[in-house]
């Protein structure tokens, strides 16, 4: 590990001797990158007001200004000399402001002292054993409800200049994932273990844009107590992802959806519910929960709209940016991140589309309030949602529901959270008899295509949608599972 930490200080000496952004960066395009990237990265961070910034590897300072403008206090640390000097200079003035020459392997700071740890390029100069230890350092760091940001180069480099050796560790975004996932805290005081949730990952549109390098991978996270364990996994998005929503389980459901789609009628009912909206070109849409992104190619194909899906599934958004990488629609993009989390500025879309998926968010009410700010005024929203019947729920029902992890509702209760969220012109219709002529005819041409089926999938993997199918078509017709459509519009 000293050896590791010899070498990067011995990299960063060289490159720190000129102190520019184009040095720091390792890339000679650096300052019309940054221009781009900044606003980008800085729309990711929750609001600093009142916050508490730890910013580690902060270089010359091209985020510390950002930063120190908005937060309430900007600890920064590089373990470049020149470096920090050159942010000094730029930013010393801030009363706010502290700078630390450090390596911030060997940083210690009291459990609970930042609302959130931002770094940008900073986790690829760490070894995995040094990595482990420190994303562990930072979830104690932060106090609960903060959040860690940071950002890297995934897969390889970012820059272009000419290094004989950079010692940096070129990990896939799966392994990064993976490892902020799977660190927990010790029991705390309060009788709680910390751990990270997914906020938002996604690539930085600047790169895609300016280099076509979709590599450049950035990661925000929400310290959260771990004692809410989710049917035996640690988070919500680990759930989705090895239970209902693996990747072969995604392609099996689209097999009986129809291609592209991971909701009830796939191509036909998107088709009915979105010419219900007027889409015109230039217009934005959010996707909430867009699956593998069926509905979103159809959107920007059909109206020229700029679409963003997002989804929490890693499995789910991973088929979404292969199948657009073939559809080329840079109006068409995703990022995993969690609705309940994810933040906006007020009017930020004209429509919001979530097809099926609410199901998964149990507090509907605050979700719909979020909606209402991100929407324009006269913008519009529209969801189709599992809804239960007005009947109390049979045991069977009760087990089903349980085992998903879904929160349903009536849809007259689900219509008044909407109005109750500020809405107008809210409706909200049972088309429960619509779902059942859709999965019957879904099973039936799951019946009709069953050798082509078996021969892409397997005998059991048929044998097993197909039941499922009928038991849905059991559970909507005994009305304990009922199908809703919402609309509604801010004034
Ligand atoms: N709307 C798509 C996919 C429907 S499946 C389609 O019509 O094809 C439901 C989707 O909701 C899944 O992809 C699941 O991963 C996603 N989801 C569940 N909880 C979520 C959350 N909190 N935030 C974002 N997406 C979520």
């Amino acid at each position: 590990m000293d050896e590791v930490r010899r070498q990067m200080t011995e990299f960063w000496k060289e490159h720190s001797k000129d102190a520019t952004v184009e040095k720091m960066m390792l890339d000679s395009r650096a300052s019309l990158l940054t221009e781009q990237e900044l606003p980008e990265i800085l729309s990711l961070l929750p609001c600093l007001n009142g916050y508490d910034v730890l910013e580690l590897g902060a270089g010359i300072g091209r985020y510390t200004s950002q930063l120190l403008t908005r937060a309430k206090h900007v600890t920064a640390v590089d373990f470049m000399e020149s470096f920090l000097e050159k942010n000094k200079e730029a930013n010393g003035h801030h009363s706010n402001a502290e700078f630390i020459q450090a390596d911030v392997t060997k940083l210690e700071f009291p459990p609970n002292s930042f609302d959130l740890v931002f770094s940008n390029w900073l986790m690829m100069y760490m070894s995995n054993e040094e990595l482990n230890s420190f994303i562990k350092k930072m979830l104690v760091w932060l106090r609960p409800g903060g959040f860690v940001f940071f950002r890297e180069s995934c897969n390889h480099r970012s820059g272009d200049c000419k290094v004989d050796f950079n010692p940096t560790y070129y990990r896939t975004d799966a392994q990064y994932s993976y490892l902020v996932s799977s660190v927990e805290s010790e029991v705390t005081e309060t009788g709680h273990k910390y751990g990270f949730d997914i906020v938002v990952k996604k690539n930085i549109k600047a790169y895609v844009e300016m280099k076509n390098n979709p590599n450049q991978i950035c990661w925000l996270l929400e310290k959260v107590p771990r004692s809410l364990k989710t049917q035996g996994f640690s988070t919500f998005q680990q759930f989705l992802d090895n239970q209902q929503y693996t990747s072969h389980g995604i392609l099996r459901y689209e097999k009986m959806f129809g291609a592209g789609y991971v909701s009830t009628g796939g191509p036909s009912t998107t088709k009915e519910f979105v010419d219900m909206l007027n889409l015109k070109p230039g217009q934005e849409v959010l996707d909430v929960g867009c699956g593998i992104g069926g509905g979103d190619f159809y959107m920007a194909k059909t109206f020229g709209v700029k679409v963003l899906g997002l989804d929490l599934s890693e499995n789910m958004v991973n088929i979404a940016i292969k199948r657009a990488m073939t559809e080329k629609l840079p109006s068409v993009q995703f990022e995993v991140a969690d609705a309940t989390k994810r933040m906006f500025s007020e009017g930020s879309f004209d429509v919001i589309y979530s097809r099926d998926t609410i199901l998964h968010i149990p507090d509907k009410p605050a979700l719909f309030k979020h909606f209402h700010s991100w929407l324009k005024p006269g913008g519009q929203l529209l969801i189709s949602d599992y809804c239960c019947g007005e009947k109390t729920w049979t045991q069977e029902f009760k087990d089903y529901v349980q085992q998903r992890g879904y929160i349903l509702y009536t849809h007259s209760q689900y219509g008044k959270f909407l109005e109750e969220a500020g809405f107008c012109n809210v409706r909200a219709e049972d088309r429960s008899a619509q779902f059942i002529q859709v999965i019957e005819a879904e099973l039936q041409r799951a019946e009709d295509n069953k050798d082509e089926f078996i021969k892409e999938f397997s005998e059991e993997d048929y044998l097993a949608i197909v039941n499922g199918w009928r038991e849905k078509l059991g559970r909507s017709k005994s009305g304990d599972q009922r199908w809703g459509l919402f609309y509604a519009t801010k004034a």
